[in-house]
């Protein structure tokens, strides 16, 4: 079955893209891509017209880090491919990039498939990275890139289920290198960890603030700058996921001055919450890996962000039931005894394009870097540029319609992600889509889910040249 989008004719709005930002008429083709872009274009004869006079026109967002479904120990993440697609459509985002883990011992392609068939009832486009947690033979990643499946990710943390030594590194980043892939990192040290855990719970300090002491971002920049050095010996091209501190940003830009080929991504929740919110009762609703940090930190990430030194921005998309986050990824009767057994992540899918964007808002940065670092950056970087991340004629016809003065709240009961909490409760955004469409389909209208289930297809990455 052939599903084609009706065409339409966006007229009349503020269109940004890597084009520039300037006042233009967008047309959508039957064929679900971009058919012009341009002044005063005529609506042809029974073409849908939307009068976008007011509002922006900007790329489908692109979010290039998130686990929808993921098994934690005896949790599970609560949103489904199903509904957090959903969710991402209603609040701006046409495709996400979601990490395969494959557990030691299990076949990789086997996990891929796997995931595959989760993702089918997706109601936007999806990708994915492919995790290791054990060194891997060439053959696997060759295999990878040939799927579509274009990065890979190690872990420097978590020792006991997921962290590699550096030798399994190197080895990724010259097959990486020769295949023409990019490695994400997980960027904490992990076995330091282990040990501040260890001595915390051996003084009985058990509470949900010892996850944010025991995870410090000198370790987190020791790990970014440990992985810088080990690209510059590979000449491999990095990517720092979720670089919450000033300690990693500081590597980072470090390392791009010797020239190393790499990037950072940091995620809304270290733009907007700190360390206080791991206090009180709602404090397990706030553990996520890595932590929240003191608030100078989200300052030099706002910095980050307007000067170009982190690329994008994707949200760790990972949520819980609160029931879960106290019942602990041991499900122990009683719940979770200390800090450790709290299962971390925190929803974010839905809410990412809002956050960012109340960074215009607020003068932090440009409505045009709001566009590059959460539509353009990760199209590029991940091997989707131009038929993601673009409005140029010939890209997906993945618009967004967005109106600078819509109100939303973020709190839970407003959203629709699959989670009874939320980390901005008290959060009313100003600016929220009006119209999204996923290659020239409508799936969201107004605040509202207008989709399908399935409309969303497996987008095979392209590699990268060397
Ligand atoms: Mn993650």
């Amino acid at each position: 079955m052939l599903v084609r989008g009706a065409g339409m004719l966006i007229r009349g709005g503020r269109v940004i893209d890597a084009g520039g930002d300037r006042q233009a008429d967008v047309r959508l083709g039957d064929d679900g891509r971009i058919a012009e872009v341009g002044a005063d274009l005529v609506p042809h004869e029974a073409e849908v017209v939307h009068d976008a006079a007011g509002k922006l026109v900007v790329p489908g967002g692109v979010d290039a880090h998130t686990h929808m479904q993921l098994p934690v120990g005896a949790v599970r993440v609560s949103d489904d491919f199903a509904s957090g697609t959903r969710a991402a459509a209603v609040g701006g985002t046409t495709t996400i990039i979601d990490y395969v883990n494959v557990t030691r011992g299990q076949g990789p392609m086997a996990a891929v498939a796997q995931w595959r068939a989760l993702a089918e009832p997706a109601a936007v486009d999806w990708g994915l990275h492919l995790t290791f947690t054990e060194t891997v033979p060439e053959s696997v990643v060759a295999a990878g890139v040939e799927a579509g499946i274009t990065s890979f990710k190690l872990y420097l943390a978590y020792p006991d289920r997921l962290q590699v030594d550096d030798g399994t590194i190197v080895r990724l980043m010259r097959f990486a290198r020769r295949q023409g892939a990019l490695v994400t990192l997980h960027c904490e040290n992990g076995g330091a960890i282990e040990e501040l855990r260890r001595q915390a719970l051996a003084e009985g300090r058990t509470s949900i603030i010892e996850h944010a002491r025991t995870r410090p971002a000198i370790l987190e920049g020791e790990a970014t700058a440990r992985a810088a050095v080990l690209a510059e010996l590979t000449g491999a091209a990095i990517y720092i996921v979720h670089v919450s501190s000033a300690n990693s940003l500081a590597a980072v830009r470090a390392a791009r001055q010797r020239g190393v080929d790499i990037q950072a991504e940091t995620c809304p929740q270290y733009l907007y919450l700190g360390t206080g919110k791991l206090e009180g009762p709602d404090a397990p609703d706030f553990v996520c890996t890595p932590p929240l940090r003191d608030p100078w930190h989200a300052e030099e990430l706002w910095e980050g962000l307007a000067r170009g030194s982190v690329q994008t921005v994707a949200t760790d998309h990972c949520p819980f039931w609160r029931a879960d986050r106290r019942a602990g990824v041991s499900a122990r009767p009683g719940g979770a005894r200390d800090f450790t057994e709290v299962p971390g992540g925190l929803p974010g899918v839905e809410t990412r394009m809002a956050l960012v964007w109340a960074g215009v808002n607020a003068g932090r940065i440009a409505a045009s870097d709001w566009v590059r670092l959460c539509c353009e950056a990760p199209a590029r970087t991940f091997g989707l540029w131009p038929a993601k991340g673009s409005l140029a004629q010939g890209s997906d016809a993945d618009v967004v319609v967005w109106d600078p003065e819509r109100r939303q709240s973020l709190a839970a009961a407003e959203l629709d992600m699959v989670v009874d909490h939320s980390p901005y409760e008290w959060f009313i955004s100003r600016g929220w889509p009006e119209l999204v469409l996923s290659r020239g389909r409508v799936v969201a209208r107004d605040g509202r889910f207008s989709g399908v289930p399935g409309w969303g297809r497996y987008v095979a990455r392209a590699p990268r040249a060397y």
